[in-house]
């Protein structure tokens, strides 16, 4: 989800993660809520007109519209910042994904080599924006993006922030885009394949198949030239990486590290670093000057990121490191790298889609009501994975791990 944050001080989620991760909460509004509703949009449209979207679209759009409830409480229940970064990685960065995206690159391998002349990002980092946004365009949220910008234009912490999204998607409606019914996404009004906010997408969606339309939504092209674009204006530089994983010398102090203390590679270099392979700091194309944060998510114990310039701009794609790392690891692997050298510092890893897909099925098996088998762990897994570690005697916490797998799998 692009730039939710810096515009608004709050952090919104990948469409792909939410439907793995989040559960939805229920939607229903009571009658004062409806009636606080219809009042504030009234209250509303004034604003609406001065910022472009005319009675007409206006009327057209809010007459008639409830309040979404369910997203008011999901702005301050965001994955990225509630799970274990273990648990955020293993979904998103499987061996389906990097196989899904291995494909990709082969079959839009034309118009990736395009968008890398014309943006000067690489095919590896745009499909893998695309595959945490939007699983490569299986996922793209299913709420309407009227709906709830609209609710959360009236309800919540940063109403403000809503409203503008909320008048920037009708315009767009208005000037003949997308049609409304086409802008449906994840619940904080992200849509389309690499999940643009309204206003990044009157910003910087690009038409990249010179049809005359900028259609994130079902124009492939389109979206992967406009996330090429948004990471380009974000300050992409096309000859450096991402950064890389680190290995940190014993007894090293993290205090006061993280992305945004950049030291040149030749400081990290006497301090005792290396790369993960063993190879010296400034290779690759890298010299000792080369500016790099440290990121450690899981403290010294766990892998090690030296970080350059590249990884704030993915950063700036939806404000949270551990969503930075997922795209800067998917795209590695999309380069042949495999997992992290050093593993996380846990007993009980992350599950991947596939197992959580197992998981579930071993949990319908022991009777368990949870729904379909879809890899996404809604309230009904979650109920039956509390219920499963109750009786193994585990911490009963609700979680999806490795250890509750391999349990399940034996019984
Ligand atoms: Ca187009």
């Amino acid at each position: 989800m692009t730039n939710a944050r810096r515009s608004g001080g709050g952090r919104l989620g990948a469409a792909a993660l939410s439907g793995a991760l989040a559960c939805a909460a229920a939607g229903a509004a009571s009658a004062q809520t409806e009636a606080d509703f219809r009042s504030c949009l009234a209250g509303l449209q004034r604003a609406a007109k001065a910022a472009g979207v005319s009675a007409s679209t206006w009327r057209e759009h809010t007459a008639g519209l409830q309040p979404d409830m369910g997203v008011v409480a999901r702005l301050d229940d965001q994955p990225e910042f509630r799970v274990p970064i273990w648990d955020y990685l293993a979904a998103l960065v499987d061996d389906e994904r990097v196989a899904d995206g291995r494909r990709m690159l082969a079959e839009h391998r034309e118009t990736l080599a395009g968008v890398a002349r014309r943006f000067g990002v690489d095919a590896e980092t745009v499909v893998a924006v695309w595959g945490v946004e939007s699983d490569y365009g299986r996922s793209f949220g299913r709420t309407p993006l009227v709906q709830s910008l609209g609710t959360l234009s009236c309800f919540g912490r940063r109403q403000a922030f809503f409203r503008g999204e909320l008048f920037a998607a009708l315009r767009i409606v208005q000037g003949g885009h997308l049609q409304a019914q086409q802008l449906v996404g994840s619940w904080a009004g992200a849509f389309g394949h690499t999940q643009f906010m309204p206003s990044t997408y009157e910003r910087l969606a690009v038409d990249f198949d010179g049809d005359g339309r900028r259609d994130l939504v079902s124009t492939i092209p389109d979206a992967l030239a406009s996330t090429a674009h948004f990471l380009q204006k974000a300050g992409w530089r096309s000859a450096e990486p991402w950064g890389f994983e680190a290995r940190l010398p014993a007894g090293f102090d993290l205090r006061g590290e993280g992305r945004r203390t950049k030291r040149p590679l030749s400081e990290w270099t006497s301090r005792g670093l290396r790369r993960a392979d063993g190879s010296p700091l400034a290779s690759g194309g890298l010299v000792p000057a080369t500016p790099a944060g440290l990121l450690a998510p899981a403290g010294p114990q766990g892998p090690a990121f030296l970080v350059l310039r590249n990884f704030d701009a993915l950063f700036s794609y939806n404000a949270a490191e551990s969503y930075g790392l997922a795209i800067a690891h998917l795209s590695d692997r999309l380069r042949g790298g495999g997992e992290f050298a050093t593993p996380w510092p846990t007993d009980d890893p992350g599950l991947s889609r596939a197992e959580r897909r197992e998981l579930q099925t071993l949990l319908i098996a022991r009777g368990h009501d949870i729904g379909e088998v879809d890899g996404r762990l809604g309230e009904r897994s979650r109920a039956a994975i509390r219920a499963e570690q109750q009786r193994l005697g585990h911490d009963a916490n609700g979680r999806a791990g490795r250890r509750l797998l391999q349990a399940l799998r034996a019984g």
